[in-house]
């Protein structure tokens, strides 16, 4: 061990708390823990967090960590682990050990929970989302505790169940019940190890077409739901998605929508009399959940005006959100920049495109970023990796972070 990062020595400008707390990391711990995480699925759905959850808790309560199991479904748990003075500032770690399917088996050329190692690089399902970054939290939070360093504010590591189908039973549930009421909040997500002041916002938009059946045979005497609903989307992609790219902001990718799911059709020998999708909006900062329903519905209404016997409906699916935005002046941020400036890692600030825990934390008004290792384009896919060397960069800057804010 020793060459997947530089040694401690050689970084330049540590003060002698940062030196001592970066030394109490081990590597091949940090490693082992992450592969045996890995090797625990924790699929969702199902959801069944308790194995991993056993796992993460594990080494913070041996390293001085108080710990505790909150749930509102048995086989989710939630970890809260406190280390430190509470009545100091408050740092929280957030990140979710549940993964996606795996998907087609086939698609794999490593075990999707066999955590295999190969050139530098540990693969599995969840080996980045959001694994690295879990372990890398826990594995900072050992080394603060296990270093001996004084504490001036308190470390809660907070790992949680259910990110992966909303967050409800997991980030949401611990957030909105206040089991601790961070000032700081890192939520861990595959950044490359950059930081993310924030994220696009969301608004779950379903569109659904009523017409008339008729025999296939007779087509004049039916109104096809799914002819028209293939006007409104050529409709959306002509007049709706340019307009989108132009809305646009200094740290995040611009606005976008996509149709990601289409159901209608009742036979093939039958008019259709009703056709859905559901379209994928994600939001930059300025725009409003309800103000983009009222968009699509604009476009889909005057699509099917001269359209005999269709109606249209739009709506949300589930409630959106605006996106969210730490101020870059924050002390948080101030302190992972510290960080990755001694690390030699990226001191750009961007916006995280996906949805994360995070807009828990974030809409109550709590100073949140993101910030983790691994690509986001890994996730959800086969062969998901991370590259070892990411992890423990992170690990290391979790713990400058906890570092610069605590002590
Ligand atoms: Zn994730």
């Amino acid at each position: 061990m020793g060459d997947w990062v530089p040694d401690i020595a050689d970084l330049p400008r540590l003060s002698a708390i940062e030196r001592t707390v970066l030394e109490a990391i081990d590597e091949e711990e940090t490693i082992a823990f992450h592969r045996g995480l890995v090797r625990i699925p924790t699929v969702n759905p199902p959801g069944d967090v308790r194995q991993a959850i056993a796992w993460c808790e594990r080494p913070l309560r041996d390293s001085g960590f108080s710990t505790e199991i909150v749930a509102t479904d048995d086989i989710m748990p939630n970890l809260v682990a406190r280390f430190g003075n509470e009545n100091g500032p408050v740092l929280g770690f957030n990140a979710h050990v549940d993964v996606v399917p795996i998907g087609e088996r086939g698609a794999w050329r490593h075990e999707p929970f066999g955590a295999e190692i190969e050139d530098g690089r540990i693969y599995g399902r969840g080996a980045g989302d959001d694994k690295a970054s879990v372990t890398a939290q826990v594995m900072a939070g050992v080394a603060l505790a296990r270093s001996g360093v004084p504490m001036i504010g308190q470390l809660i590591v907070n790992e949680v169940a259910d990110e992966e189908v909303g967050g409800f039973k997991g980030a949401k549930f611990v957030s909105e019940q206040a089991f601790f009421t961070p000032d700081f909040m890192i939520v861990g997500e595959q950044t490359f190890n950059g930081i993310s002041l924030g994220e696009k916002g969301s608004s779950p938009t379903e569109i659904a077409v009523r017409g008339r059946t008729a025999h296939g045979a007779l087509p004049w005497e039916g109104a096809n739901a799914i002819e028209a609903m293939a006007e409104i989307i050529v409709a959306l992609r002509r007049e709706y998605w340019p307009v989108l790219a132009t809305r646009t902001n200094p740290i995040f990718h611009p606005s976008s929508g996509s149709v990601n799911l289409f159901e209608g059709g009742v036979k093939a020998n039958v008019v259709p009399d009703s056709a859905r999708v559901y379209v994928d909006r994600r939001l930059v900062p300025g725009e409003q959940p309800d103000e983009v329903v009222k968009e699509i519905e604009t476009i889909a209404l005057a699509v099917v005006a001269d359209m005999p016997g269709i109606s249209v409906t739009v709506g949300e699916v589930f409630p959106g959100g605006v996106a969210t935005r730490t101020p870059e002046d924050s002390p948080l941020v101030s302190a992972m920049l510290n960080a990755n400036t001694r690390l030699g890692l990226p001191t750009t600030l961007g916006g995280f495109s996906m949805a994360t825990d995070g807009r828990f934390w974030a809409r109550q008004g709590i100073p949140t970023i993101i910030y983790g290792p691994g690509d986001p384009r890994l996730a959800h896919v086969p062969d998901e990796w991370i590259g070892i060397d990411e992890l423990l960069q992170a690990t290391r800057a979790y713990a400058l972070a906890a570092v610069a804010l605590l002590t």
